[in-house]
Order: structure tokens, then sequence, then C-alpha cells
């Protein structure tokens, strides 16, 4: 058997007469920049979430670029992150002069754990960023309230910026990720829950100054036409990308249902691995479905000779990337994140993963 990690032609087949009309509008209407489907995608979105502003734009990455320059990220300024996170996560921060200063995550929902993030706090933090690694969010709530609580001791503002690149579609004590808290930023990107065919991303939240410096930033810090008011980047998402997720977007309750499925499935079934842990009154969108495992290489190899992907998100941590050495963290300091590192691998999810192929999977690993 022939098994696809994420089966996008499947979804493209089922899909292409909606996703091909909605091309074939924007290249009619010659609108390829900005025009109305930017605006429905924003109000679909804003619908979706609940959130009152979505901004679309144009990846994920730049997502998180807008939001810390919106909230006036300055050099030296501390942003905590996850060490266990893909890299976008803290080079944003970095990329704007700020220090990425990390915390380890929690063993069962890979996510930043929150008794460790306390202790990282300072006079310097000028923002969190909680990601919602693989599809499940983080303690919110929790979150929230401890940058509320250190705003007050120390005078000045802690933002929330909810990193929701792998969890568009996921819920939190019954709200939507991205409208749970300051700002969230999700990701587009092809292989996400909600992809489009290129390059994409959004802001969203329910502040409205900070929607509107977003919206200039994006455009070049243009206010009026050839009228800029600060220093912006070219941020916008192409129109095209736009009409895509439409058409996708009337699927994705759908999908995201199926994957559920998938997930329950293979949590159910699979014996010899650790499977992940969902937290009561929380739901994923399975961004990925990772288990572990001190037979990683093993179990991956056995995968791969049966015709069944299999993909290490992530191999090192970023307080052990080449790129943040002068932040000065050591090997050792993170060990929950160091321990996954080593045992971590995700299984091929997607709405189009059949039953057949999910129960091939399972008894490929299961078996002794
Ligand atoms: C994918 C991803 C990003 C970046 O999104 P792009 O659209 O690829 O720029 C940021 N953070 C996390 C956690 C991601 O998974």
């Amino acid at each position: 058997m022939k098994i696809e990690f994420i089966n996008l032609q499947k979804q493209y087949q089922s899909y292409k007469d909606s996703i091909n009309r909605e091309i074939t509008e924007v290249l009619e209407s010659s609108a390829y920049i900005r025009g109305d489907k930017i605006k429905s995608l924003e109000s679909a979105l804003s619908a979706f979430t609940g959130c009152d502003h979505s901004i679309a734009c144009s990846s994920g990455t730049d997502a998180l670029i807008l939001a810390l320059m919106a909230i006036g990220l300055k050099p030296g300024d501390e942003v905590i992150v996850p060490t266990f996170t893909f890299i976008a996560t803290a080079e944003a921060v970095a990329f704007l002069g700020g220090v990425p200063v990390f915390v380890d995550i929690e063993a069962e929902s890979y996510n930043i754990d929150v008794e460790k993030l306390e202790e990282k706090i300072t006079r310097h933090t000028k923002c969190i960023i909680p990601v919602a690694l693989f599809g499940q969010t983080a303690d919110m709530d929790v979150i929230n309230q401890l940058a509320v609580r250190y705003s007050k001791k120390y005078g000045s503002k802690i933002y929330v910026i909810e990193d929701a690149a792998q969890s568009f579609g996921a819920t939190y004590k019954g709200r939507k990720s991205c409208n749970l808290s300051d700002l969230a930023c999700t990701s587009f990107f092809p292989a996400k829950p909600l992809g489009c065919y290129g390059d994409g991303g959004a802001v969203f939240t329910n502040d409205g100054e900070l929607a509107e410096q977003i919206r200039i930033i994006l455009n070049h810090g243009q206010t009026q036409k050839y009228v800029h008011s600060r220093v912006g980047i070219n941020g916008r998402l192409d129109t095209i990308q736009a009409g895509v997720l439409l058409a996708k977007m009337n699927h994705y309750e759908d999908e995201i249902s199926k994957r559920q499925v998938i997930a329950k499935y293979y949590s159910d079934h699979l014996k010899t691995v650790k499977t992940p842990r969902i937290e009561p009154g929380y739901t994923s969108v399975w961004a990925q479905y990772c288990v572990r495992s001190e037979n990683r290489d093993k179990l991956m190899e056995k995968c791969k000779i049966r015709g069944i992907p299999t993909a290490i998100y992530y191999p090192i941590p970023l307080h052990m990337q080449e790129v943040f050495k002068s932040l000065g963290e050591k090997a050792g300091s993170f060990p929950v994140a160091e321990m996954m590192a080593k045992e971590i691998f995700a299984l091929p999810m997607s709405a189009f993963l059949e039953l057949g192929e999910q129960k091939y999977i399972v008894e490929a690993l299961n078996e002794e």
C-alpha cells in the first residue's frame, strides 16, 4: 500500500469545481491584489472564529511579524515562547530585534508548560506567544491571567499572541482558537489544517486600533495612496489564495470532524507508542497526529518499508539551534523538549485518510 502523509490531491479532486470557479473569478476580475475576495475571506474568517477583526496576510510568519510590529515590539524586548515549536515563532521575534525567552513544554499535550512560564516573566517581557502545537491550544486562560497580573506589577502591558498556525478551527472551553487572546496568528500554508495553494496567513484581534495598525503595516505603512505613516512590509495575501480558501472553508467543519474521528481511531487502537492527550474541554484540529516512542527510529523504518510516510516535528528544539546560540541556552536546560525531539514522530493525517489505510498503519505499528 502507498499512503499519502497529507492527501492534498484527493482534496483538490473532491472540491475541484468550486476551487476552479473561485480561481477563475479572480482571473476574470483582474483584481489580483486586494479586492472583494479578500473582504469576503476576512468576513468568513471572522464569522468562523467569532473574532471582530480578521486580517488576511502573506504567511503565518508574516502574521507573527505584523502582530509583533503592531504591539510596538522594540529591540531588546523579551518575548516568551516554547522551545518546542516551528522556528517561525521565535524567528519573527528575533527578526524584529526582540529576545526570544524559551520555556519547556509539557509532555502529554506538547504545549508550553504554564508552571514554568511564570518564572520567565520579567519587567522586560513585552509579549507571550503560546503555540497551539499540532492543533490543540495551550491553556490560554491561565496564560492571559499571568499576563494581566504581571502587566499590573510592572506597569506596562504584556500582550498574549496565540501562534495558531496549526490550530485554526480548534476549540478551548467552547471558544475558538484565534479568538482567545489579544492577538492570534494563523497560517494557510498548504500542509496546515486549512491550507491554500501557496503561502498565506491571517491575524486576528478584537482590538480595533491594533487591527487598523496591522492593515497599515501590511501595506507598506500606507494610510492613503502614497501617504505613509510608518515603516511597514508587503504583507498582503494574494487574491487567488483567498478564492481557494473560500472554496475550502465550505468543507472545513466536515474535514475537522473527519480528522477527529481518525485521531480517535489512532488513539483507541495504537498499543506500542504513547499517544497525545487532548485536555478536557479542548478539541484539536490535528494538524499533526504525533506519537512518542523510545524505539522511534525502528518504528519509522518499519513504516517506511510498508509505504507509510512519517515525519519528525521537531528534531531540534529551538534553544539548541545554531541561529539562537548567542542566547546562551545549553543542552539539558529544557529536558522535556529534548526528550521529545528524540522520541516524537507524526503519522499520516488528513480528512481523506481512509479506514483501510488507518487499519494498515495501526497494524504496522502494533506488530511486535
Ligand atoms: C507553519 C507555522 C508557522 C509559519 O507559518 P508560514 O505560513 O509557513 O509562514 C508559524 N508557527 C507555527 C507553529 C507553524 O507551524
